[in-house]
């Protein structure tokens, strides 16, 4: 027992794990893709990690934290106690990451990275979906509003706490710069470096631009099988949708014997296969046209990574068509509807007397004060808003 646990305390035997490994793993990248052994580094520098990319360690620093588990009670557009098979933030953010990983393997760019970025896009996303983002920001609106991608920043660099040298995560720029989708003007300007690119019009890695378009791929299709599933939407009405009638006839073709749920699964397999060749096949033939040789030279060009005219107005018809019937449908709005009660309700009660707030939230400069109520509401889930709603207005609660 000595024996093992002195083995265990010993320093590693030998360092070839670590730079040779990090080469190795990243050789097959093309001359365009974010490089770990070149990233712009992290906040609070730290040694290279042994035996995997400092994009891996990013990687899985997201998987590890806080925020990442909450994730599983987040409503994507279904309130998490609706039902057990409908998307949550969590599911969502591991299909994001699927597709965008796919899409980078084939154009030989950076899969670590994309996974990175994808694992964490959502991760300061609030309550109840976009209805309690609204809710909030209105709330904030005197305090410099709340966005949740700026949040979601705010996560990795400053609210997660579990390391012993640093706030937050400490993640490389690259990864940071992908999580930070948009922000406005006034915002970049005070975030430094990283603000940098929405000040001077450039363009983030193509990473960042996968993880982006992988995100609309996975919410376009997981949004229609749910709707499906809920019966807030019908198949005769997807009839109308190009990009899903197309794949739901050929189903039916090679298929005849299907239907129900199988038919619906077997279709949005295909227009997710679809979509992601797409893709592939317009975003090569864009790095073909504008052959970057660097990331400096992703930056300066324009998007490359892309659908082609005809799958992109197919897409955009897909989701004008679940703005229309899914996201402004009765009963999604009045779920709405309640979210922006409960946001509301909790943000005006701390607001009131901030110690109501749990250890941690109280302000010691009321200036701030606003922003950590933020803090506090965005990182809860859905059924925790709604227990703490019930705690500090229900006379029978504790
Ligand atoms: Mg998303």
């Amino acid at each position: 027992m000595g024996a093992l646990s002195g083995e265990r305390c010993d320093e590693p035997s030998s360092s070839a794990l670590s730079a040779p490994t990090v080469e190795m793993l990243e050789a097959h990248l093309a001359p365009y893709a974010a490089r770990s052994s070149s990233s712009r580094g992290r906040r609070y520098p730290e040694p290279p990690p042994l035996a995997r990319t400092e994009f891996q360690r990013d990687r899985d620093r997201i998987v590890h934290s806080t925020a990442f588990r909450r994730l599983e009670y987040k409503t994507q557009v279904f309130v998490n106690h609706e039902g057990d098979l409908f998307r949550t933030r969590l599911t969502h953010s591991l299909e994001v990451a699927q597709i965008a990983r796919s899409v980078a393997r084939n154009l030989r760019v950076n899969e670590d990275l994309v996974e990175a970025i994808s694992l964490a896009h959502d991760l300061g996303h609030t309550p109840f979906g976009h209805a309690g983002q609204d809710a909030l920001n209105d709330c904030m609106r005197d305090y410099g509003g709340f966005e949740h991608n700026r949040q979601s920043l705010a996560v990795v660099d400053e609210l997660e706490a579990h390391y012993g040298a640093f706030d937050g995560l400490n993640l490389c720029f690259e990864t940071r710069e992908g999580i930070l989708k948009h922000c406005s003007r006034e915002t970049a300007r005070k975030l430094g470096e990283l603000g940098e690119r929405f000040l001077s019009g450039k363009r983030p890695s193509l990473e960042a631009q996968i993880a982006n378009i992988a995100d609309e791929i996975a919410y376009n299709n997981h949004d229609v099988d749910d709707g499906l599933r809920s019966g807030l939407l019908t198949i005769e009405q997807l009839a109308g949708v190009e990009l899903w009638q197309i794949q739901f006839c050929e189903a039916k073709r090679v298929h005849p014997q299907l239907d129900g749920r199988r038919l619906v699964h077997e279709t949005v397999r295909r227009v997710i296969n679809t979509l992601i060749v797409d893709l592939i096949d317009t975003t090569r033939a864009n790095l073909a046209e504008y052959a970057p040789d660097s990331l400096e030279a992703v930056r300066a060009a324009p998007p490359l990574v892309a659908h082609s005219d005809i799958v992109a107005a197919q897409a955009a018809e897909l989701k004008r068509f679940l703005f229309r019937n899914l996201y402004r449908h009765y009963r999604v709005m009045r779920m709405a509807n309640k979210a922006r009660r409960v946001i509301t309700g909790l943000f005006e009660a701390f607001s009131e007397d901030p110690r109501l707030l749990p250890p941690g939230y109280i302000a010691d400069d009321p200036a701030v004060q606003p922003r950590l109520i933020a803090h506090y509401i965005a990182g809860m889930t859905d059924r925790y808003a709604l227990k703490e709603y019930q705690r500090l207005f229900l006379i029978s609660e504790n």
